[in-house]
């Protein structure tokens, strides 16, 4: 690797650099990779490359609350995604990179955007690095330009999951801020379809759905959603909203770190199979009031801290690999996803938050 190509980043949307050939990396994969500078808080450790296609004409969703969104009001789509920058490197550093930190790296994921040529490079991509190293490939799909034969090719280039970043819990919210409600191309029910897809073709468990909460759902249309997913064979990965700069929704506010907590226990719960939503009861606000188990069980597995790790695909060690260090807030004391297992002071100060 050429120092002065790990320390330039692209331009969004360079001509010049596009996938397959350049990728972008999640500012915490580039640290990892040793491309940027820096060290996580509290050290924690990413073990999970996150990259993402790139291209000059950008991508053509309009989601309100995406940094590359082409729909954002400052025309500079493109900066920044899920709460930071994605520097831009060729595949062919980010490959030498990987090979010189191999025992740090559990699993690499590919995530398209909405354009037409995202198939056929993550395609390519996931094939030149399966060929390359055994580290597990996820792919983060868009519904919306690809089909069933493209998710069968993905299996075929060696890609082992793949999430589908449904993001929101009710057909009526996504349609407001991904679909009709902001001139975007995305459906609702192309969405689920893909996710039934996935899991027909790759296995139960090994695919699943994102959904981002605080976007005005409630919690217990939260919780149906993701008893949808665990009914249909997947599991979910859950994000708490933070608002992009500059994102139609930069003013909206993050959810109280009460009803996040609260979800990411359900989340645990439903995904580790040890409830059914059916048994939840919820509030005249749709609040959760109880998960249908008995106390004590339930501040066990508080007590645990897992609920509140980042939910995410793991390595072949069975642990989660994409914990996303700090990707849905600010480095410091109020951690929404935990990167690693929470201390006892940690612990403390969840039971405070879900009060
Ligand atoms: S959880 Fe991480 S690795 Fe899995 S699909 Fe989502 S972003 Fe990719």
């Amino acid at each position: 690797m050429e120092p002065l190509e790990a320390s330039r980043h692209a331009t969004p949307n360079d001509p010049l650099r596009e996938s397959p050939t350049y990728l972008r990396l999640s500012l915490a994969a580039a640290m990892t990779l040793g491309f940027a500078p820096g060290l996580f808080y509290r050290d924690a450790r990413l073990s999970c490359i996150n990259l993402l296609l790139t291209y000059a004409s950008g991508c053509a969703a309009r989601c309100a609350y995406c940094g590359l969104s082409g729909e954002r009001p400052d025309g500079a789509g493109g900066q920044s995604f899920i709460r930071v920058t994605w520097p831009t490197h060729s595949l062919d550093d980010i490959t030498q990179a990987i090979a010189a930190r191999r025992d740090r790296v559990k699993r690499i994921c590919i995530s398209m955007l909405t354009n037409r040529r995202c198939a056929r490079d993550t395609e390519t991509v996931c094939r030149r690095l399966r060929q390359r190293f055994d580290i597990p490939v996820s792919l983060l799909v868009s519904p919306t330009v690809i089909d069933r034969d493209d998710l069968l090719a993905f299996k075929k280039a060696g890609a082992d999951k793949v999430g589908v970043a449904i993001d929101l819990a009710t057909p009526e919210l996504f349609d407001r801020y991904r679909g009709a409600g902001v001139g975007g191309p995305h459906h609702w029910d192309a969405y689920w379809r893909c996710l039934g897809q996935a899991i027909d073709i790759f296995g139960r468990g090994f695919a699943g759905a994102h959904f981002m909460v605080g976007l005005g759902e409630t919690e217990a249309d939260m919780c149906a959603a993701m008893a949808r997913v665990r009914e249909m064979g997947g599991n979910t990965h859950l994000f708490s909203f933070f608002p992009e700069p500059a994102s139609a929704l930069a003013d909206h506010p993050q959810p109280p770190m009460e009803q996040y907590r609260r979800v990411q226990l359900a989340r645990y719960l439903i995904d580790a199979g040890r409830t059914r939503a059916e048994r939840f009861a919820y509030d005249e606000a749709g609040r959760i009031a109880s998960y249908g188990l008995p106390g004590d069980v339930i501040q066990a597995v508080v007590a645990s801290g897992e609920p509140f790790r980042t939910s995410g695909c793991t390595g072949y060690d069975g642990t989660v690999a994409c914990n996303r260090p700090y990707a849905n807030s600010r480095p410091g004391p109020d951690i929404r996803n935990y990167p690693f297992k929470p201390d006892r002071n940690d612990i403390r100060r969840i039971r405070r938050q879900m009060r």
